[in-house]
């Protein structure tokens, strides 16, 4: 006993004393509960064996060591995504980079070099952008897209699309098409279909999914890429934020390959607007849940779409659209607060079953009314048993209300949101809900006062550059627009809601851990934990406040390997 117990003792000292990386001569921000910064860290075997000062750490210098002097670089835990979409993004530019769609005349130029290169009759899709992203801050109708007759062209902003004369003609779409249920064809003045298609693509015909036309090995390939721009990001784990069982196929081959360059977590997605019954069984017979997996593989969250866009005005409200949404959003009915896709008594019913399976539970839901649905399913579950150990969160949830935030922290639900829409969308949503309206938009300040745990996401979705992308995966813009508030149109929106530097670098690693089910092994430089950590070229926590977005990676380390460097 004595003897095994020496044995041990001997072990740890000799493993400790060999570490496979040593950082020193740093600043190292820690992110633990002191938010303690250190000069330097030491990693073996993909954990964290030591952190403190210089002299402490390069104790664990052993002869295969590689020590890297720091000269007095920051490091930052490897930063997390909460919310990407990274297969439909590599492929958006696997095969030609796209042009940055940015107004009309832009989308025009579009259709008409594509038209040039695709024979007649065969569908263009105008790559997604939203209508709050235009310089004309309207959503186009079917003249804008009325380019040539002999070519379908739908443009996409995602729930809604808009689609030109020769498509509605393709299709049969006349004023007397019903509406699809949940959707809509909208009008003009004279009873005329303008183009635009609420949640009612399924009216279109002969359109292939985005992924279409790509081989296995050439998605493999985009997926791979994408996530290695991630890791150049800094980022070194990212929550996929809606999966079919395609792309679980797909991220389970890298896994196998070890061609996974960051950690990913899977958000399951099921199409809601299926019958019930079929979506029961469905999650019944998945042979895989919320924590199915390993340290760079696994499942997070079951998740249902709820509502549609704030960018095209679906997002389901508390109070109507009014006048600007007629005009940025092309609306008709005055009264008009959003679509909500789920009734009640569905959402609960497949809530319920999502949970027996043993789901963390999340929904897309952009404005109040939706949030507001959702927190009544959950917390209805809740009162079976509490829902808060399942660390079931709202995502996006845009709109907010204090009164939602409070019941969000007594039911113990977290919140999963994307810091760029109020960079890129900002000015335009100012003009719908006026500055009044906006009190409560992405409010983080009012999130953290109540106690909700929140994590940092960008709903990248199209594009590579971690900039222009839409949207922008750049974590330090997304903290940057945390702390700042700022708009590409440099406005501070309702400053109040800023949050600290410290704050802003929580949500991006042990707050988006925490909704990971990964706090307990990443999120903070600690000992023990997996050595997942990104050298910065600046000082986040002193640089001034608007250079924090130009930070850039200048090495990026998963598992104890330099996995990135410029
Ligand atoms: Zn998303």
């Amino acid at each position: 006993m004595i003897r095994l117990t020496l044995l041990c003792i001997s072990t740890l000292a000799l493993y400790a004393a060999d570490a496979d990386l040593i950082l020193h001569n740093g600043k190292i921000v820690t992110v633990d509960s002191k938010f303690s910064v250190q000069q330097a860290v030491a990693a073996a075997g993909g954990k964290i064996t030591a952190v403190g000062s210089n002299a402490s750490v390069l104790k664990e210098r052993g002869p295969r060591t590689r020590v890297i002097d720091l000269a007095g670089r920051t490091v930052l835990p490897g930063l997390i995504d909460s919310h990407v979409h990274a297969l439909g993004a590599g492929l958006s530019e696997f095969r030609e980079p796209l042009p940055p769609l940015d107004s009309f005349a832009a989308i025009r130029s579009y259709i008409s070099a594509q038209a040039a290169r695709k024979p007649k009759g065969a569908w263009i899709v105008v790559p997604r952008t939203f209508p709050t992203r235009l310089m004309e801050m309207r959503m186009p109708t079917r003249e804008v897209l009325d380019v040539d007759s002999d070519h379908p062209v739908m443009f996409d902003a995602s729930y809604t699309v808009v689609v030109n004369s020769a498509a509605l003609k393709l299709c049969g779409i006349t004023k007397r098409t019903p509406n699809p249920p949940g959707g809509e064809v909208v009008k003009d003045k004279r009873g005329e279909p303008n183009g635009m298609l609420k949640n009612a693509m399924s009216l279109l015909k002969g359109i292939k999914k985005e992924d279409a036309g790509f081989s296995e090995a050439e998605k493999l390939q985009a997926l791979e890429q994408m996530l290695r721009r991630y890791l150049a990001a800094g980022l070194t784990a990212v929550s996929d934020r809606a999966v079919t069982a395609d792309d679980i196929a797909l991220y389970r081959k890298l896994r196998a390959g070890n061609r996974l360059p960051v950690r990913a977590v899977l958000t399951w997605r099921l199409n809601a607007a299926r019958p019930t019954g079929e979506l029961m069984r469905q999650i019944q017979s998945a042979n895989y849940t919320t924590g199915t997996g390993d340290a760079w593989l696994k499942f997070g969250a079951f998740k249902v779409t709820m509502d549609g866009g704030m960018t095209i005005g679906t997002a389901y409200q508390r109070v109507p659209y009014g006048e600007f949404g007629e005009q940025l959003y092309g609306q008709t009915n005055p009264d008009d607060r959003g679509l909500l896709f789920i009734t009640p008594e569905k959402l609960l019913a497949i809530f319920t079953a999502a949970r027996d399976k043993g789901w963390q539970i999340t929904a897309h839901c952009q404005g109040g009314g939706a949030v507001d649905a959702f927190l009544d399913a959950l917390e209805a579950l809740d009162r079976q048993r509490p829902i808060a150990p399942t660390r079931s969160h709202l995502m996006h949830a845009s709109f907010q209300s204090p009164e939602a935030i409070a019941r969000a922290r007594r039911l113990g639900i977290s919140a999963d949101i994307q810091m760029p829409w109020l960079y890129k969308d900002g000015p335009a949503l100012e003009k719908v809900f006026g500055e009044r309206g906006m009190r409560y938009f992405i409010p983080l300040r009012t999130y953290l006062d109540a106690g909700v745990i929140i994590a940092g996401g960008s709903d990248h979705m199209i594009g590579h550059d971690k900039n222009g992308a839409v949207n922008p995966y750049n974590p330090f813009l997304s903290m940057w627009i945390a702390v700042a508030r700022k708009t590409t149109q440099g406005k501070t929106i309702h400053s109040e809601e800023r949050i600290t530097r410290a704050e802003a670098l929580r949500m991006h690693t042990i707050g988006a851990a925490y909704l990971q089910f990964a706090d307990d092994s990443r999120g903070s430089i600690e000992l023990g934990k997996l050595s997942d950590l990104v050298v910065i070229d600046r000082d986040y926590l002193t640089v001034p406040e608007d250079d924090i977005r130009n930070i850039q990676p200048v090495m990026t380390i998963v598992d104890g390997k330099v996995a990135f460097e410029p």
